[in-house]
């Protein structure tokens, strides 16, 4: 095991998201990728994930906040940045200064780039969002007409883009999907007919792998950069993130001794029982207790009573594992490891909320 951790590390492999990128972007050709970076990089890391998406074709990047597309520009990234919701009192000021494009869904919005370009002395570069069925942030129809002609006639601002977000493109069929991609069209056609000329953008992963036809000037794929896959068909995404620990401490317990708060579980036979330094505030949810396995000496064990706050504890039969024995808690699955998706599956979330999640200052993290 590595000596650079004591209790648990999330290892990305950097490699994974070249490939998952390469991928994607071969599938948009014709597209520019937008690689999502948002949320830490699904908790892989941002900085490191859009330098390996940008080696492996991506000349954009995507995030949410403004402040996480500064972190992109202060660590020397120069491509373009784009970035869509933040609170009503961020002020964009920095942001058009430092060249990342902003977005807008009402006048409010474009007011307020257009406040920042005054006051950073340079033009502002802004995507305008029509909400075509998510209903979540984007423009609706009925105001669209007036936000383009306002973007249009707003000297501080160069339209770049219309843009917006599908609901269901990862149950593709979906009767949404082409409902959304009728009104982007119209919406298109309405800032075309105000004189602008803007890009468009609005596939997801999903949609960047089952619909060409959606994939306009620019995709912008986030799970698939990280290897795992949104829809149901096969795909040769690699994931990128592996949670590990190791074995800290080995015990046996008798038959009918019990293990970790509530005693939960009861051991039927004679027991080896393995001591892992990883629980809930490491990012092992609490409701996988006594519902998961982890991957110990080349096979599956499964863990047994409650998950706690820093520990968990693994059965291991009748052997003990040696004190240091690496622990697989996901992976991606290709040893017969659990994966994320194992983990969502079980506890009724989605992988995405896995990954995110291990964005934690007491989880070591490292590339290779
Ligand atoms: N675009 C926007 C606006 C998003 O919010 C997201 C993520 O939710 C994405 C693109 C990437 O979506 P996905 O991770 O499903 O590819």
């Amino acid at each position: 095991m590595s000596s650079e951790f004591s209790r648990a590390e999330v290892v990305i492999d950097l490699a994974a998201i070249r490939h998952n990128v390469r991928l994607l972007a071969a599938r948009a050709a014709g597209a520019a990728t937008m690689a999502v970076v948002k949320a830490d990089g699904y908790g892989h890391g941002a900085v490191p994930v859009a330098r390996a998406a940008l080696e492996a074709g991506a000349s954009w990047l995507g995030a949410c906040s403004l402040a996480e597309g500064l972190a992109l520009r202060e660590a020397g990234i120069t491509t373009p940045v784009f970035t869509w919701l933040d609170a009503p009192d961020v002020d964009f000021t920095p942001g058009v200064a430092a060249n990342i494009d902003l977005s807008a869904s009402s006048a409010e919005e474009l007011a307020r780039v257009a406040g920042a370009a005054h006051r950073a002395s340079k033009r502002a570069r802004v995507h305008l969002k029509i909400d075509t069925g998510l209903s979540r942030s984007g423009c609706p129809a009925y105001a669209w007409p007036a936000l383009v002609k306002a973007a249009a006639a707003e000297p501080e601002v160069e339209v770049v883009a219309v843009w917006s977000h599908l609901a269901c493109a990862d149950e593709p069929g979906h009767p949404s999907i082409d409902r959304q991609a009728r009104r982007f069209q119209a919406a298109y056609d309405i800032a075309r007919e105000a004189g602008l000329n803007p890009l468009r953008h609005l596939a997801n992963s999903a949609a960047t792998l089952t619909r060409p036809d959606l994939h306009f000037d620019l995709v912008r794929p986030g799970i698939a950069i990280y290897g795992l896959n949104p829809v149901p068909q096969q795909q040769d995404l690699r994931p990128a993130m592996t949670f590990r620990s190791q074995v800290v401490l080995t015990k046996r317990i008798e038959s009918g001794e019990s293990v970790s708060y509530g005693h939960t579980w009861t051991a039927s036979r004679d027991t080896a029982l393995a001591l892992v330094p990883a629980g809930y505030a490491d990012g092992v949810p609490r409701t996988l207790s006594g519902r998961m396995d982890v991957w110990l000496g080349g096979e599956r064990r499964p863990i047994v009573g409650r998950v706690c706050m820093d520990q968990l504890v693994v059965d291991c039969g009748v052997e003990e594992p040696p004190i240091g024995s690496e622990v697989v808690l996901f992976g991606a699955g290709r040893d017969g490891e659990p994966t994320a998706r194992e983990w969502a599956d079980t506890i009724g979330t989605i992988d995405y909320e896995i990954v995110t999640g291990m964005y934690r200052p007491r989880v070591h993290r490292r590339y290779e």
